[in-house]
């Protein structure tokens, strides 16, 4: 599983220590996952220390592409999006807000129960986190990841996106120590600026060859754009030859 690598079999045999103690702890929350052995490994790599470099690459290899939806979820978008994920198999890393997981409970336990990973984007969403204290940026990731993992039953995300990119090397270490990976983009499909639903596909054909993480959002007012950009673009990636994945851990 990836977030394991090079730690050996020690690391491996701590890591299975603590996911044991947390299954046993925690029964409820594996009763809900579709997969439940991959859930289980997800939840053993989360638990475990992940590095503090910013992530892009795809665990599927070098025609992998990680589908990142943010800022939600909400009671319209999530929805929708989830729909369009389904339709064409597609597992997702849903970046959300700390108080809007807290509103939206529900949404947080379909978006884990459909196989999708978890990624914490803070409580406040403040894009200039790194101008601020270590004791702000802290208190800022923690409790997101708090709010987050009380609303999925347990399930603790596996990444940390600062909102705008604004990491810190604070940030960053504070996260991976949580075992949450920092989370970059290589395609910002700009859909929350609702530029049209044609320009956001033509986005993504253009830019796909600077990497293989991609940008939306599912959250942040009328996501229609988005919602109908991806009924495009996940069989297009998929003409491509592209598979959906995971950003590495
Ligand atoms: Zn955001």
């Amino acid at each position: 599983m990836a977030g394991q690598g090079g730690r050996g079999w020690y690391g491996r045999l701590i890591a299975m220590a603590v996911g044991v103690a947390v299954l046993a702890a925690a029964p409820m929350v594996w009763a809900a996952q579709k997969e439940p052995i991959k859930g289980r490994w997800g939840k053993v790599a989360a638990s475990a220390p992940v590095s503090v470099d910013i992530a892009h690459a795809s665990d599927r290899g070098a025609k992998g592409v990680n589908i990142t939806i943010d800022d939600g979820p909400d009671p319209t978008w999530t929805p929708k999006v989830l729909q369009v994920l389904r339709e064409n198999g597609v597992k997702a890393t849903f970046c959300m807000v700390g108080t809007q997981a807290q509103e939206y409970p529900d949404l947080v336990k379909q978006v884990v129960a459909a196989g999708h990973r978890l990624c914490d984007h803070t409580v406040a969403h403040d894009v200039t986190m790194d101008k601020k204290s270590e004791e702000y940026q802290s208190q800022q990731i923690l409790d997101a990841e708090r709010m987050i993992t009380k609303a999925s039953g347990g399930v603790t995300p596996m990444y940390y996106r600062a909102p705008g990119g604004a990491f810190t090397p604070y940030s960053r270490k504070l996260a991976a120590s949580r075992g949450m990976r920092p989370l970059g983009w290589n395609v910002d499909t700009k859909d929350f600026e609702r530029p049209g639903v044609d320009t956001i596909v033509a986005t993504v054909k253009q830019e796909i060859a600077n990497g293989p993480t991609l940008l939306f959002h599912d959250a942040g007012g009328d996501r229609s754009q988005t919602v109908a950009a991806l009924k495009q673009i996940l069989p297009w990636l998929k003409q491509q030859g592209y598979t959906c994945g995971f950003p590495v851990r």
